[in-house]
């Protein structure tokens, strides 16, 4: 069978690495060393507590990530963070969380945060159509806010923050669902960073939260127990039925991460030339290809472009789809050409996608 895995440029439900696409499926057969099915296995095992143990332990290891944190593998994707983190960290409060609005889902953080209290919007990109991010001295973070809340990489628009934001006296929080572990980042510099696994680390299904301990003892009483951090933590992510397979395939994301590629900043680098490469396309085709992204903005995960008119833009897409590549289509939201080069997505792959670039912009000029 003709593996088409390896040219998948999906915005997510990203790309997962061969080796670990292959362990996944022995895995359903039988994990080697139980015997059954991870289909099968219970959530209430030995293994899978060590399953648990060994992706958190694995994540801390990568970020560096002290004792004061908890690892959480929560269920409700990014979208449930957006209602959780104001729960917890809003409610009855005075003073406005100060949010950032760069693209399309930090907008989707805000309406779930304005149920919960005030809310300051700081920055809205959208009178420059959110093509580019703010710079420090378009931003005023206030003192008293109980929390910043931004998304390190607007996953629709291809914008990607390159320094952390804020302040130090303020606790921050981040959506860094389609950048994490993708690189390294002062992880101890948030109060909370959540980023589901299936843009980066896994299949769709669990959300990691990386949580200070502190926010424990912020907790509102009144939470049902699935919304509420501080049970989620003292049931180490098992509180309910947890989505075994999904936490599975992140533990073997996280060894590859570790054992293959060898740590962040190797993949990291990886990653800083795939994203270079494609950019390099785009900004050498003399205006055929239109990066959307304000240069120092762009995101490494994420290339979003257009090309002069509807049309082509659909050519382009057809003939891709025909040469073996998938997902490139821009997000309904905004259309276009997103090619999305999260971890798996190997440098062979976008220098085939660069490859083919080229020549359909000549193709295009021949005709
Ligand atoms: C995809 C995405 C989301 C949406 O996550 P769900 O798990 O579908 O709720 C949220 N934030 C960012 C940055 C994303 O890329």
């Amino acid at each position: 069978m003709n593996n088409l895995n390896s040219l998948n440029f999906s915005g997510g439900p990203g790309a997962l690495p061969e080796s670990v696409l292959l362990q996944a499926q022995q895995a359903i057969l039988a994990v080697p060393e139980v015997g059954l099915s991870v289909l099968g296995i219970s959530h209430r095992s030995d293994w899978f507590a060590a399953v648990v143990a060994e992706t958190e332990n694995n994540i801390r290891t990568l970020l560096g990530l002290g004792s004061r944190y908890h690892v959480l593998l929560l269920q409700g994707g990014a979208t449930q963070q957006f209602a959780m983190v104001p729960m917890t960290l809003l409610r009855g409060k005075q003073s406005p969380a100060q949010y950032l609005h760069t693209g399309y889902w930090s907008g989707k953080a805000l309406p779930e945060a304005q149920l919960q209290g005030p809310v300051e919007v700081i920055w809205h990109g959208g009178a420059c159509d959110f093509k580019r991010l703010p710079d420090d001295d378009e931003l005023s973070f206030s003192a008293t806010a109980p929390y910043l809340h931004y998304v390190s990489n607007e996953t629709v628009e291809g914008l990607q923050f390159k320094r952390l934001l804020g302040r130090d006296d303020v606790p921050r929080v981040c959506d860094m669902s389609s950048d994490f572990l993708s690189q390294p980042c002062a992880a101890e510099r948030f109060l909370l960073i959540y980023a589901h696994a299936q843009k980066n680390i896994g299949p769709s299904g669990v959300t990691v939260v990386l949580l200070h301990e502190d926010v424990l003892n912020l907790v509102p009483a009144d939470l049902p127990c699935f919304l509420d951090y501080r049970k989620q933590a003292l049931a180490h992510s098992n509180l309910n039925t947890p989505p075994v397979f999904a936490i599975y395939v992140t533990l073997l994301v996280t060894r590859w991460l570790l054992q293959d590629i060898g740590g962040l900043r190797n993949m990291a680098d990886i990653n800083q030339q795939k994203a270079a490469l494609l950019y390099q396309t785009l900004d050498s085709s003399e205006g055929f290809y239109q990066g959307r992204a304000a240069h120092q903005d762009r995101s490494l995960m994420n290339v979003v472009f257009n090309l002069g008119n509807l049309e082509l833009e659909k050519k382009f897409l057809a003939q891709a789809q025909r040469a073996g590549f998938s997902g490139l289509a821009g997000h309904r939201a905004i259309g276009g050409i997103r090619a999305s080069i999260y971890n798996a997505l190997k440098l062979s792959a976008v220098e085939s996608l660069a490859s083919f670039m080229q020549e359909f912009q000549q193709q295009a000029r021949n005709c």
